[in-house]
């Protein structure tokens, strides 16, 4: 058991970003304790810790060779807990219930000072509070390390995602998009239609005219305006989109799949947005932005430059706006990077 325990810390320790860690906890935890099942619920907010979701889970069986079988699921399912369950992971305190000879046991996980993420286990036959020690301990170092990789995901000036994170969180956000086309799939035809029109959105900010904002006041005020960008970004898209900052006085938006017509107006609202507000000293300032759509195979250089292609044409064409490259592509706006046939077309 100590052996196993140390191995299970060391493969803990060995992720370098929040995705593996998860994955890593649960399959640790299903190694050293009796459980059937485990799952990751991401607490949504944390006034209303009833209405979460499962993020990932792990299913623990025995075949009719008595071989572990494991069934991973990472499609996200809304949860509700009761809220005898919700007030005691709010007090900080792991919460367990029992029926038949199931038990279930809760234990909270902070990225700061509030509970953050749930872990739930489940166990036939076993009761878990026995091993409340152990599980909460492992949920402790858990706890620090996520805190550590998620420091090391963030911009230190923002608090948005760094550029480095930028290829696995796109690639993840592409496989659900998948799954989810492929789950409407499955039923019937009237689900499927507006599934296959909704894609994910990536869209670049550049702040305009933002070499004069540093030469006539300064670095200083320049940051500030970068800083109050990244908080306007956090309040005003939602928290399943992704956000970066991607350079200096850039940024970059993942949307969830949606109609095209509402990612323009959710961007445009965004530079809307912006442009009202008033920046003491340096009064007031715009953004041009560009978006694409993520295609289902996408490279992730391939739409950074697609959507690059539409920002620049929005630079061109005034600043202030927002520009969409499959429009400026229909149009004739501009050219497409690929011929007819598909092949790429080099220069
Ligand atoms: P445009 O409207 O064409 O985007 O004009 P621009 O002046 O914004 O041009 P560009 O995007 O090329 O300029 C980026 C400038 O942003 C260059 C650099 O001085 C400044 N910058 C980049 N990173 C930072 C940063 O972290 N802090 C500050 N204060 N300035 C930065
Ligand atoms: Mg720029
Ligand atoms: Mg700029």
């Amino acid at each position: 058991m100590e052996h196993q325990l140390i191995q299970s810390i060391i493969e803990i320790t060995r992720a370098r970003d929040t995705d593996t860690l998860e994955t890593s906890l649960l399959s640790t935890l299903a190694d050293i304790l009796p459980i059937s099942h485990i799952a990751m619920i991401n607490l949504l907010d944390e006034l209303k810790l009833e209405k979460c979701e499962q993020t990932l889970s792990l299913k623990v069986s025995y075949s009719d060779q008595n071989e572990k079988v494991r069934i991973w699921d990472s499609d996200i399912r809304p949860l509700e807990l009761s809220p005898e369950i919700a007030t005691q992971i709010h007090d900080r305190k792991m919460a367990a219930t029992s029926s038949g000879n199931e038990t279930k046991v809760y234990v909270p996980l902070f990225d700061d000072a509030d509970p953050a993420y749930l872990l739930e286990l489940r166990s036939i036959g076993h009761d878990l509070r026995e091993h409340a020690n152990l599980i909460e301990g492992i949920a402790g170092i858990y706890s620090n390390f996520l805190k550590v990789l998620e420091d090391s995901q963030r911009d230190k000036l923002t608090g948005l995602l760094n550029r480095r994170t930028f290829d696995k969180k796109l690639v993840r956000m592409m496989e659900l998009q998948r799954k989810v086309v492929e789950d409407y799939g499955d039923s019937d035809a009237d689900r499927r239609t507006p599934a296959k029109s909704e894609y994910a959105w990536l869209a670049i900010i550049d702040i305009d005219h933002f070499k004069k904002v540093n030469d006539v006041h300064g670095h200083i005020y320049g940051d500030e305006v970068i800083l109050t960008i990244g908080q306007r970004m956090k309040q005003f898209f939602r928290n399943t989109d992704l956000l970066f900052r991607f350079g200096g006085e850039e940024f970059l938006v993942v949307l969830e799949p949606m109609p095209r017509d509402r990612a323009r107006m959710a961007l445009d609202r965004f530079r809307d947005s912006v442009e009202a507000h008033v920046f003491q000293q340096i009064g007031g300032i715009t953004v041009s932005i560009g978006f694409a759509r993520l295609e289902e195979q996408d490279y992730p250089p391939e739409v950074i430059d697609r959507a690059d292609k539409a920002l620049y044409f929005a630079k061109e064409h005034g600043r202030n706006q927002v520009a969409n490259y499959e429009h400026l592509l229909d149009e004739g706006l501009i050219q497409a990077r690929s011929v007819a046939s598909g092949e790429i077309d080099l220069f």
